[in-house]
């Protein structure tokens, strides 16, 4: 299946290829801001000059000043609108004004939206690139919105809804996660309020036969969908959904969903759509990454002849906000890990309270799989920092949780003033949670974009906010290669990151986390580290990491600071299967865990107590800070897994050959760290 689909992604490239002329890719690589195929319209646009908009950082002030120059009536000047009250210049009905600037209260728009919503207005396809958190929603949905009204002026009046039809889809908006699509679901409800436009999602995970009575019901004029759903209800007749008429096919995360995940669900729903050669549809793609890779596919995805690339970012710029910080912490090892988020916790609990201005601690966690996730979610919640009266709530989203526990944790982590919020990938792209103050990456990231996509997760809207990335001293050779050419610092002030458990004393700080910690492993069921061992053995891996630097941390990380006699086994046909058999450090053999079920582990927040724990009694002796096994910890140094040497020791920034560092095409080849 795996092979089919990347079959398909190549032929879908072939097909971009076919179509496009040379000139037009050529504008394409050439013109960053707006490279525009439009023969005609061309002359009559006045670009804003790339230095500006590079140059001119989002916010509501920024945005204000950058209105203020845009002062005649000019042609030029209204295809520059940049004040959400003057669209109506341009056309657009003033009841979805009102919904912009007086319920949603915002005045000037951000340059994404001013270079988007002008040119969409006039139905033109667009691929449009701009940093995470810069109202990239609102770029699709205002010139959705007001096309439909265009195109029936009936959608405008409230009476409308009496007459919305679930067999008259005009717009669909894809997704690739169900959180992302309810979030902007939400989004377009709140832009339609005073209008008849009626608004409907449907994603995975959830009834589908209420959400289509629902749909049958209310009607739908714009559908909110993730591509496996909407796959499956446009496929089947007796949903009495369908889209005869469409108007505009809006992809977010557009990147993602041309990816090969997501690439023959998207063909099959073009497939099921009307072709534009007979009923004619704008097509908007919209993304913060748009990989060189996949801007082929995009392409195959609009018109040609008629379509405007939009960039805000400039190639040669950071990707990632400027105001946003982003730290290195780089660990002993993985037993340091937990300790030292306690530690960045402590840190900017304490910095908040003393500076009135700070954001209040609001984090996201973010592993690459979710077994670590369950597992982090767990220790976190039996840590002081997730207890139920003196810590802070700690939410999971995960692809394990049902959805109707993965939306209430978004939602209440949405609301949250102060909290933690451990995740997969699921949240990295596209959820809009304010006020996050904090984006901590826990291992290495799978690839550049995605990093971005985490880190945009805060320093939204022009707030501030904090990356944090910790890694152990062996990943940072493999982090230089897949992070290149963004602005990572390496932080030495965490103390819980420096610590060698088991060596010499900490300070009582350091040795406060580690105990804490300890503790918590010791209320965590054991099945789910052995789900994280399993998780981190079938990482990606790289030339800077490779599978026996993973067995020794991971074994480290067991027996130092969980205290276990034996590693996870692993069963003798799967480590045959994954090449792991003559691992040095690997245990094969079978284990046999008291496993909870999925409900039980993620259903709801500070569950404090919720379990006494699973490791055994006697299990209990080796963890390093274990209330019974003092702070000598009890690892045994000669033992196999601290054998081998890391690296050289020493400082893991001042290893920098130039085979570390992996070249994509356009983006600088450079780690900053
Ligand atoms: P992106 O898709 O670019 O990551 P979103 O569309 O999720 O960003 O918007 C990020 C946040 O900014 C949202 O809370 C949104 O409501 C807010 N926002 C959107 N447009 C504006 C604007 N013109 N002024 C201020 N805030 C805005
Ligand atoms: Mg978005």
């Amino acid at each position: 299946m795996f092979k089919f689909s990347l079959q398909r992604h190549a032929r879908l490239g072939n097909l971009a290829r076919r179509q496009l002329s040379t000139l037009v890719s050529q504008q394409i690589r050439s013109r960053p801001v707006v490279a525009s195929c439009q023969r005609l319209a061309q002359r009559e646009r006045q670009l804003v000059p790339l230095r500006q908009i590079a140059l001119r950082l989002y916010s509501q002030e920024s945005a204000a000043a950058y209105a203020n120059t845009q002062t005649d009536d000019s042609p030029a000047s209204l295809y520059n609108i940049t004040r959400f009250e003057d669209l109506s210049k341009l056309g657009v009905d003033e009841r979805i004004i009102r919904a912009i600037t007086v319920d949603m209260k915002y005045d000037n728009m951000t340059e994404v939206q001013s270079l988007t919503i002008n040119p969409a207005l006039k139905g033109i396809d667009l691929v449009a690139q701009a940093k995470t958190g810069t109202g990239k929603t609102l770029g699709f949905l205002v010139p959705v919105f007001q096309r439909l009204i265009t195109a029936d002026p009936s959608l405008a009046s409230p009476q409308h809804r009496r007459d919305a039809s679930s067999q008259d889809i005009r717009a669909i908006i894809l997704s690739p996660t169900r959180e992302l699509a309810e979030q902007i679901g939400v989004e377009a409800r709140k832009l339609a309020r005073h209008t008849g436009i009626v608004v409907q999602t449907a994603v995975g995970g959830t009834r589908k036969r209420e959400a289509m009575f629902k749909m049958q019901r209310e009607g739908c004029d714009v559908l909110v969908a993730t591509p496996g759903r909407l796959q499956d209800i446009l496929s089947d007749p007796s949903t009495k959904v369908d889209a005869p008429k469409i108007q505009s096919f809006v992809l977010d995360e557009a990147d993602r969903m041309l990816d090969v995940g997501f690439a023959d669900a998207i063909r099959d729903i073009v497939d099921l759509l009307p072709p534009i050669s007979q009923v004619d549809r704008q097509t908007l793609l919209f993304s913060a990454t748009i990989p060189r890779d996949v801007v082929h596919l995009a392409k195959s995805m609009v018109k040609t002849d008629n379509f405007d690339f939009v960039q805000t970012i400039n190639p040669d710029e950071t990707p990632t906000h400027a105001r946003v910080p982003q730290h290195l912490v780089s660990t002993k090892g993985y037993e340091n890990w937990f300790p030292a988020v306690l530690e960045i916790a402590d840190q900017a609990i304490k910095d908040a309270k003393s500076d009135p201005d700070a954001l209040p601690f609001k984090a996201i966690l973010f592993f690459s799989n979710t077994a670590t996730v369950q597992f982090a979610n767990r220790v976190f919640k039996n840590t002081p920092l997730g207890h139920r009266m003196t810590g802070m709530p700690i939410f999971d989203i995960h692809s394990k949780l049902s959805q109707d526990v993965r939306t209430r944790n978004a939602e209440a982590f949405r609301r949250a003033q102060t909290g933690i919020l451990v995740s997969s990938d699921v949240t990295a792209r596209g959820m809009d949670f304010p006020n996050v103050s904090h984006v901590i990456q826990i291992g290495l990231p799978p690839d550049r974009d995605q990093y971005i996509h985490r880190v945009g997760r805060t320093g939204r809207a022009g707030k501030s906010g904090e990356g944090w990335l910790i890694l152990a001293e062996e990943e940072i050779r493999e982090a230089r290669a897949r992070l290149p050419g963004l602005p990572i610092k390496p932080n030495h002030a965490i103390k819980s990151a420096s610590y060698t458990l088991g060596e010499g004393t900490p300070s009582p700080e350091v040795a406060k986390y580690f105990e804490d910690v300890s503790k918590a492993y010791q209320r965590t069921p054991r099945d789910l580290f052995a789900a994280v061992y399993n998780a981190l053995l079938g990482q990606k891996f790289g030339k800077g990491l490779d599978v026996e630097d993973c067995v020794r941390l991971l074994n480290n990380w067991c027996t130092k600071a969980l205290g276990w006699e034996e590693t996870p086994a692993i069963p003798p046909a799967s480590a045959r299967n994954r090449g792991l058999d003559r691992v040095s450090g690997i245990r094969i053999g079978f284990d046999n865990y008291e496993r909870e079920s999925d409900d039980r582990r993620g259903g709801s927040f500070n569950s404090f107590d919720r379990r006494g724990g699973g490791f055994g009694s006697n299990d209990r002796r080796g963890g390093g800070f274990s209330s019974s096994g003092g702070r000598g910890g009890g690892f045994d140094s000669g033992s196999r897994f601290n054998s081998r040497d890391r690296r050289g020791g020493g400082d893991p920034f001042a290893r920098r050959s130039s085979s570390d560092f992996e070249s994509r095409g356009r983006q600088p080849s450079r780690a900053s760290f």
